[in-house]
């Protein structure tokens, strides 16, 4: 199948509606996400030598993050269908963009975050979106647990990734990969925390590949924060710990569809530190000129952990998936950063701390 696109870009349910399911054009809502760039890694040549080494920066979608290619899809379904409202759970970023997505519709939107732990950029969103927002005393999978319970038998629309549109929509980005390279990578990285995000890419490159638009499949490399790492463990955790809050999720939602991504790809579920994401968190920002929020940088620590084990070799192209933007997330910024110098407004003192 040859596929071409012109003129402005429309919003990925009209971009990608060969390979999503119907919908009334009058449903559709959209904030025209999608199309993010495809980042060229020039400056961490010394870490992966002669490995491409792609950046599918996500944090330039509308709201900040991957979340809007799902909600867009799960938004609109829920408008063709007649919901006035939609629901979800969140540790952030699905909340802002089902804030967001509910607010073009005119629809009402209920976010249920954990009480603590939901970064400043993200929760403000929300608010500013109209949303109500409820903050429970307990984690994300508690919070999900009741979302469960209210939409069996009261008329709101979950949005969680568990609602089959919001993969569909999300595949997209595989497809964009795809159409970027003109072929797939060799491995893909994404951080895996309901796991619905590598659930979808999966399905995206293996629609693509079905249809002959590439003609190579890549291995899906999905990481957990080590504190959070139920499917690495081989069972649900409790209490998940990580800084990287978009990912501290005990009991993931999409856990077969990651299994499955992994063994029919001949990927890795695997886990890196808090450490080891902070590092790449603040390499990407630093020496790449990206800024993504810590949960996305697990990708990046991920493909560096497997370099450092030898098993990315030179040659090899590998897309990290940075799901959602840096400025989501300021206090784990201001923390990972060498603080501001403070000096009297006066030149020479300023001059001598220059280094000059
Ligand atoms: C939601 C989210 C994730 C995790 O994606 P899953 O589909 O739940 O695995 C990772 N990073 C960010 C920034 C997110 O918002």
């Amino acid at each position: 199948m040859q596929l071409t696109r012109k003129g402005l870009w429309a919003g990925l349910i009209r971009e990608f509606r060969d390979f999503l399911p119907e919908i009334k054009d009058e449903a559709i809502t959209t904030l025209l996400e999608g199309n993010t760039p495809l980042i060229e890694s020039v400056n961490l040549k010394d870490i992966f030598g002669d490995i491409r080494l792609l950046l599918k920066y996500e944090g330039l979608n509308p709201t900040g993050s991957f979340k809007d290619r799902g909600m867009t899809m799960a938004v609109s379904k829920a408008r063709e269908e007649g919901a006035k409202a939609v629901i979800c759970a969140s540790t952030g970023n699905t909340s802002a963009s089902a804030a967001a997505y509910a607010a073009r519709a005119g629809m009402k939107a209920y976010v249920l975050v954990p009480d603590g732990g939901i970064a400043l950029g993200k929760l403000s969103q929300a608010m500013m979106h109209g949303a109500m927002v409820l903050q429970i005393k307990g984690n994300f999978d508690d919070a999900l647990n009741i979302v469960k319970a209210i939409t069996k038998d009261y008329p709101v629309k979950m949005v969680n990734s568990i609602n089959p549109y919001r993969i569909e929509g999300q595949k997209t980005g595989a497809f964009e990969v795809s159409e970027h390279l003109g072929y797939a990578p060799t491995y893909h990285f994404l951080p895996v925390g309901n796991a619905g995000n590598i659930t979808a890419y999966w399905k995206g490159y293996k629609e693509y590949y079905k249809e002959g638009i590439i003609s190579n499949l890549p291995k899906m490399m999905g990481f957990q924060a080590e504190g959070a790492a139920p499917i690495v463990l081989g069972h649900p955790v409790e209490d998940p710990h990580t800084l990287a809050t978009a990912i501290k999720i005990g009991n993931p939602a999409s856990w077969e569809g990651a299994l499955k991504a992994k063994e029919e790809s001949g990927g890795t579920i695997g886990m890196v530190t808090d450490d080891e994401i902070i590092e790449a968190y603040r390499l990407l920002a630093a020496r790449e000129g990206v800024f993504c929020e810590p949960a996305s940088a697990a990708s990046l620590a991920g493909a560096i952990k497997l370099k450092k084990d030898g098993v990315l070799i030179d040659g090899d192209t590998v897309v990290c998936t940075l799901t959602g933007h840096g400025l989501k997330d300021p206090d784990n910024a201001m923390n990972a950063s060498p603080k501001p110098v403070k000096v009297a407004a006066d030149v020479k003192k300023i001059l001598k701390i220059m280094g000059f």
